[in-house]
């Protein structure tokens, strides 16, 4: 029995974790749900998923646009084993009420507050603690990446305290409403943002301290990581065993990427669906130890790094794997590892 999964919200997040679902052997992608019919929805129907409209005032809409629709959200949620929100922030908790009137357990995004949910998930962080649970929020992207690089440094060194400063890109390249435009804004100005205690979402008891910036860019994240161990490896001991990680990629030294424009170049050239880059970027060089003190960069793709996350947290939900199982199957069937 394939695990049918619905992907309600077909926008940045969703058509990828709708892509990354139909590559599942063990998922069926039985539809995807819509506001409008704008080339979204046509792409939608060009991969051959079913599409269903989200407001059945604007089903005629669809019509006029040539768009054929396999019926109503509501319709596609009665008839999924699991379905994926990825609709915009707070979009998510006005749909609860129709998951739960279904009885179909939701994954949520990182735009919804964490007390919507059961729980917060990342794969490599607390896989098993969204099992049988009803509603589970797929943490955001800045968080995936922390979870992602805190999770092997607290098992290997344990970790003392992780203070991250957070520039973030303002917007996703296709968001010509967002900003800033021309300038460098401490954001959230007070401390902490909130990135800090969204990790402790993931590690109740871990110590950690974030600040944010947010700047004119639209390609990816870049942390600059401190983290003070409760031991003293080596920098090439740390790199090492980051290096095992499959979702972190370590850029090798003289490679020639500098930044992010070069990593989505890299990511084009090696034919990446959308330039997506799924995996941390830690630069191999910023890995530096000074005492007891660890020192990186690392880049975030915000527009696919929570995607495995959400495809397991599919199999966590159901329990029908368990964590290295699921996070092999997804990191092969996408290709996640450069
Ligand atoms: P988006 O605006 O690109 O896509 C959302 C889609 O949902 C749009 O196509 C919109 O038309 C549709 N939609 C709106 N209302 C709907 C409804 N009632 N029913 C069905 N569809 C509806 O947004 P996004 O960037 O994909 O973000 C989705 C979620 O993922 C948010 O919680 C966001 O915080 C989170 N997230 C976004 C990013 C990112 O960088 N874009 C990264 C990680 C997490």
């Amino acid at each position: 029995m394939t695990i049918q999964v619905a992907v309600n919200g077909y926008g940045t997040i969703g058509k990828r974790v709708a892509d990354a679902v139909a590559l599942q052997p063990d998922m069926e992608l039985i539809g995807v749900g819509k506001t409008r019919p704008n080339h979204e929805a046509e792409l939608a129907i060009e991969n051959g998923y079913p599409l269903y409209a989200a407001i059945e005032e604007r089903i005629e809409l669809f019509d006029e646009a040539g768009l054929e629709l396999a019926g109503t959200v509501e319709e596609m949620v009665a008839a999924a084993d699991i379905v994926v929100d990825a609709c915009p922030s707070g979009i998510g908790a006005d749909n609860k009420s129709l998951y739960e009137a279904y009885d179909t357990p939701a994954l949520y995004q990182g735009g919804e507050d964490a007390d919507l949910v059961d729980v917060s998930f990342n794969a490599r962080g607390n896989f098993e603690a969204a099992t049988d649970a009803d509603h589970v929020r797929v943490v955001s992207c800045n968080t995936t990446g922390l979870s992602r690089l805190l999770a092997p440094l607290q098992e290997e060194y344990g970790v003392e305290k992780a203070r991250v400063t957070l520039v973030r890109r303002g917007g996703d390249p296709a968001q010509t409403g967002r900003g800033p435009i021309n300038d460098i804004l401490p954001n959230p100005v007070s401390l902490p943002s909130h990135h800090g205690p969204d990790v402790n979402t993931i590690f109740p008891d871990l110590n950690i301290d974030t600040l944010g910036l947010k700047v004119p860019a639209t390609l990816m994240h870049t942390h600059s990581v401190n983290v003070t161990l409760e031991a003293t490896p080596d920098a090439d001991e740390v790199r090492d065993a980051l290096d095992e990680q499959m979702r972190i990629f370590l850029i090798p030294e003289g490679a020639g990427i500098d930044g992010a424009g070069a990593l989505k170049e890299f990511a084009m050239d090696r034919g990446r669906p959308r330039a997506d880059i799924w995996e941390n970027c830690i630069w191999s060089e910023s890995v530096s130890m000074k005492g007891d003190d660890l020192y990186l960069f690392q880049a975030i793709h915000q527009e696919s790094d929570v995607v495995p996350e959400n495809v397991d947290a599919i199999r966590a939900v159901l329990g029908t794997a368990d964590a290295a199982e699921s996070i092999e199957r997804t990191n092969g069937t996408m290709g996640i590892g450069f």
